[in-house]
C-alpha cells in the first residue's frame, strides 16, 4: 500500500484518520504538533505509544527532505537544494531581514508560465507540489537554521495559482496554532496573473498579501515578456485586482522588474500611474536579475530612480526592492531546479 504524506493532512483530516485507527481523537493534535515541529522520524514522538507509532508508520510517510546543497550569500541569504522522497529536487531561499527570517518557497517542480526573464521557465515542468511538500520546505529550513522563520513568500519556482488548492491548504497549515503558527499577514502569494484564481482568492478570507507580477504598463510590452498576458489582458487583470481590493480591503503589491529600454521609460511610468490610479496598491520595482542566456539587461540606478520619481509624483506608492542573494543565484527569477541534474540531461 502506498503511504500517504501525513503533512498533507489538516488537523481535522488527521483527527478522522486517527479515529479510524481506533484511537482517541485528541491524539491527533499531539501528533500534528510533533509533525509540524519538524521531527525527522515518527519515533521522536515520545508521548505517543510505540503501538500507535507503528500503526501510523504503516499508513503514512513523514515526507522529509534531504539538503543536497546549501549556499550562503555574502548578505546572509541561504539557498537550499532539497531532495524530495521521490528524488525530485527543488530550490528554497531564506532571506534575512531586520524583522526576521523570510522564506521563499517553491510551489511546483518546474513552471509552465514561460516568462521570458525568469530562470524557472527554462526548466521542464514535472509536477505541482502538495500542501505538505510546500510546508516541508519551511520545516526543513527551520530545523537547519535552528531559528524561527517568521515570514513566507510564495515566490520560488512555480506559479502558485496554477496549483491553487494545494497552495491555499499549505497557507492554512502554516497558519495553524498547533503548527508553525505563521499568521496570514506574514505570508505573501505572488501570481503572474491567473485572473479566475485572483477572483477565487478574494473569497478565501485569507489575510495574506497578494502580489501581482505586472512588469509592464500595457499589453504590447507585457505580451512580449509574459505569455500569460495573451490569455488575460491587462485590463482584465487590473479589474480582477480591483474586485479583490473591494472584497478584501487589502492592499495589492505590483511587482515590476525593470528592464533597460523595455519597460523603464518615462512613457511607461506615466501609463503605469494611469493604470493604477486610485487603487489601494503598492509598486515594487526590482532591477531585473540576469539569467543564463537571458536577453534582458537591468535598468541602471538612475533610470530606476527616475521611474520611481515619476510614479511617486503621480501619487503611486512605490519602493525599490533590495537585491538579496544574487551572488548565489538566489535572487528573484534566478531559481531553477537541479543544476547538476540539468547539466546531465
Ligand atoms: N509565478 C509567480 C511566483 C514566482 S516568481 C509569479 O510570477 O509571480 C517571483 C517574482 O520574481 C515574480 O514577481 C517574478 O515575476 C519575479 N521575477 C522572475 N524573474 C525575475 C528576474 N529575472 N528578475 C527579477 N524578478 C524576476
Amino acid at each position: 500500500m502506498e503511504l500517504k504524506n501525513i503533512k498533507d493532512l489538516s488537523l481535522e483530516q488527521l483527527e478522522n484518520e486517527i479515529v479510524n485507527l481506533g484511537e482517541k481523537k485528541f491524539r491527533a493534535k499531539q501528533i500534528f504538533k510533533w509533525i509540524h515541529s519538524g521531527i525527522r522520524d515518527f519515533n521522536e514522538m515520545t508521548d505517543i505509544s510505540i503501538e500507535l507509532r507503528e500503526k501510523i508508520k504503516s499508513k503514512f510517510d513523514l515526507c522529509i527532505y534531504n539538503i543536497i546543497d546549501k549556499q550562503v550569500s555574502k548578505d546572509g541569504s541561504v539557498k537550499y537544494l532539497f531532495e524530495l522522497p521521490d528524488k525530485n529536487t527543488i530550490e528554497t531561499v531564506i532571506m534575512r531581514y531586520k524583522y526576521g527570517n523570510t522564506i521563499c518557497v517553491s510551489t511546483q517542480i518546474g513552471c509552465k508560465m514561460g516568462c521570458k526573464f525568469c530562470a524557472s521557465s527554462k526548466v521542464r515542468f514535472i509536477r505541482s507540489l502538495t500542501a505538505g511538500e510546500i510546508v516541508e520546505q519551511v520545516l526543513c529550513a527551520t530545523k537547519d537554521l535552528e531559528q524561527r522563520i517568521s515570514n513566507v513568500v510564495y515566490m520560488g519556482i512555480g506559479e502558485p495559482f496554477d496549483n491553487y488548492d494545494n497552495v491555499i491548504k499549505s497557507i492554512k497549515l502554516l497558519n495553524s496554532p498547533y503548527g508553525l503558527n505563521i499568521g496570514g499577514r506574514h505570508i505573501s502569494v505572488s501570481t503572474c496573473g491567473l485572473v479566475p484564481k485572483i477572483l477565487e482568492f478574494a473569497d478565501e478570507g485569507i489575510q495574506s498579501t497578494l502580489s501581482i507580477s505586472l512588469h509592464a504598463p500595457n499589453d504590447k510590452i507585457r505580451n512580449e515578456m509574459m505569455p500569460i498576458s495573451k490569455k488575460y489582458d491587462i485590463i482584465e487583470l487590473i479589474n480582477a485586482c480591483k474586485t479583490y481590493i473591494q472584497k478584501t480591503n487589502r492592499r495589492v503589491t505590483f511587482e515590476y522588474a525593470m528592464v533597460n529600454e523595455v519597460n523603464d521609460t518615462k512613457e511607461c511610468a506615466i501609463q503605469l500611474a494611469d493604470l493604477l490610479k486610485g487603487m489601494l496598491c503598492h509598486v515594487n520595482l526590482i532591477p531585473v536579475n540576469k539569467i543564463e542566456n537571458g536577453i534582458y539587461v537591468k535598468s541602471d540606478i538612475k533610470r530606476i530612480d527616475e521611474f520611481r520619481e515619476e510614479l511617486h509624483k503621480r501619487g503611486i506608492t512605490v519602493t525599490v526592492r533590495r537585491e538579496l542573494g544574487s551572488d548565489i543565484e538566489a535572487a528573484c527569477g534566478q531559481l531553477r531546479r537541479d543544476r547538476l541534474k540539468e547539466d546531465k540531461i
